[in-house]
């Protein structure tokens, strides 16, 4: 699967600012809403093993999906 990064609310640097994270157990997720579909990913930080949540693209949710 391909690298995905979101920011770690738990992992935060020098200036107590969420840092980069690699996430690790992906899930895709889709949820429909009035502004149309709306993608998500959910997993873990491979730092610390917080959960992690990111908005994805389309474009970025099929690569994901495509990647699995
Ligand atoms: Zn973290």
């Amino acid at each position: 699967m391909a690298d995905l990064k979101g920011l770690c609310m738990k992992c935060r640097d020098a200036n107590n600012k969420p840092t980069m994270q690699t996430m690790n157990d992906v899930k895709v997720e889709e949820k429909e809403s009035n502004r149309g579909v709306r993608y998500s990913a959910k997993g873990k930080c491979a730092q610390c093993g917080g959960n992690m949540f990111k908005f994805l693209s389309k474009d970025l949710a099929d690569e994901l999906r495509n990647s699995a």
